[in-house]
């Protein structure tokens, strides 16, 4: 089967892996570099204590996360996901069922229902695992730990795995544009590129993110996403013994590698109305060092010292749709929110389906069909 992949963000990445693995003949098209869009703009943490809307969501990045830990006896000395521990915590308001409509203990029930490593500190059990952190911060809410979290680094996780599928299993990597699809009747048979090459396949699997349907020059088989603006605040190396990744109502942060921080908050995103002006000046990351420094005072001196903005891809009803959409024929979308945590198991289940054949039960839910009935 000869396969294009048009991304290779840490979805494409994953399933031009998977899918060359798998022994198709595989093609990936990736105009920036891997791992350079959406991917190299995000919290990253791996997890599925954040999806319990579904149980069959929550199932998928459960399993997401497991493919994670698993992937990396396929490369000895990888060093790309870090699992420290998240801390998670709500504000009194919250915690009485109040802002964001969850209630932490309820959540923390269902989780340990579900068999997520999870479990509640003390005020001085969260001092003994991290001492920087401002107990005002934390007030009275109850402390969610989740011992066996952390983050992905998704832009050196793409490039091992697209240079895996190309040394191990003779993928091909273009650096260019995909323009159009190649449509013949309702079945598609390849990708025109902007040099005005036509690339021919026997499948074309769109993993373009936020940019998915960009390449579909037909209305009627475009999946319908529901993009949000995400920022992310990033210091300069700060010497400020913090381990774990935090979740809570000021900032979410957590270490980004030689002592630097990353910082975002849903909150703030929401303030968000473009990409542009990504600069340290930017009010959201401004008032994001603000909120870290409540919550570890000991960055009190330090200053944001880069800022990104980038754009979710989120399908229309913030579930993943994955699988062929109606109409179109040798045409396959994966496009998803929590695209790193998911990543390495849709990988997994996109060869699956496609090489041998296997419709996969965990994605019955999350087909792109559900949009076009
Ligand atoms: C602020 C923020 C926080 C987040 N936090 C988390 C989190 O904690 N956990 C989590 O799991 N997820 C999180 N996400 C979501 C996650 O980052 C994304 O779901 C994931 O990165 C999407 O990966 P992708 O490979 O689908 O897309 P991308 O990484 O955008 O990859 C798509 C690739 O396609 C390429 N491309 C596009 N169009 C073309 C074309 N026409 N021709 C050739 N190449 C093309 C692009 O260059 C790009 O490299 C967060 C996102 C943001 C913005």
């Amino acid at each position: 089967m000869k396969a294009i992949v048009v991304g290779a963000g840490v979805v494409g990445s994953s399933v031009a892996y998977r899918l060359a693995q798998a022994g198709a003949d595989v093609t990936i098209i990736e105009e920036r570099r891997p791992g350079g869009g959406t991917s190299s703009v995000t919290y990253a943490w791996v997890n599925a204590c954040e999806k319990l809307t579904s149980e069959a969501y929550f199932r998928l990045n459960f399993a997401g996360r497991q493919a994670h830990e698993d992937i990396l006896a396929e490369f000895p000395g990888a060093d790309w996901y870090h699992r420290p521990g998240v801390l998670q915590w709500q504000d009194a308001e919250a915690e009485a069922g109040g802002r964001d409509g969850t209630d932490p203990l309820a959540k923390l029930q269902q989780l340990i229902a579900w068999g997520y490593p999870a479990e509640v500190l003390s005020l001085d059990e969260v001092r003994k695992l991290e001492p920087e952190i401002n107990p005002d911060a934390i007030g009275n809410a109850p402390v969610i730990h989740y011992p066996r979290d952390g983050w992905l680094d998704p832009v050196p996780y793409s490039g091992a795995l697209v240079a895996a599928a190309q040394e191990r299993h003779d993928a091909t990597l273009i650096e260019g544009h995909v323009d159009r699809l190649v449509l013949t009747g309702e079945r598609c048979t390849g990708v025109v590129l902007g040099d005005g090459r036509t690339i021919e396949a026997d499948v074309v699997v769109n993993c373009a993110g936020r940019w998915l349907n960009d390449i579909v020059q037909t209305p009627e088989h475009r999946v319908p996403l529901a993009p949000t603006l995400g920022i992310v605040a990033y210091t300069p190396p700060a010497g400020t013994p913090l381990r774990s990744a935090l979740r809570t109502p000021l900032v979410n942060m957590r270490p980004d590698g030689g002592g630097r921080f990353l910082l975002r908050s849903n909150e703030l995103d929401r303030l968000l109305a473009t990409e542009e002006g990504a600069v340290p000046a930017h009010p959201q990351a401004q008032e994001l060092m603000r909120r870290a420094i409540r919550t570890v005072p000991a960055l009190k001196s330090v200053a944001v010292e880069a800022v990104r903005i980038a754009t979710r891809p989120i399908p229309q009803d913030s579930y993943s749709a994955v699988g062929p959409v109606p109409g179109l024929s040798n045409y396959y979308a994966v496009v998803t929110h929590s695209g790193v945590t998911l990543g390495a198991f849709l990988g997994e289940l996109v060869a699956d389906e496609l090489v041998h054949g296997h419709q996969r039960d965990e994605l019955a839910e999350f087909r792109p069909n559900r949009f076009f009935n």
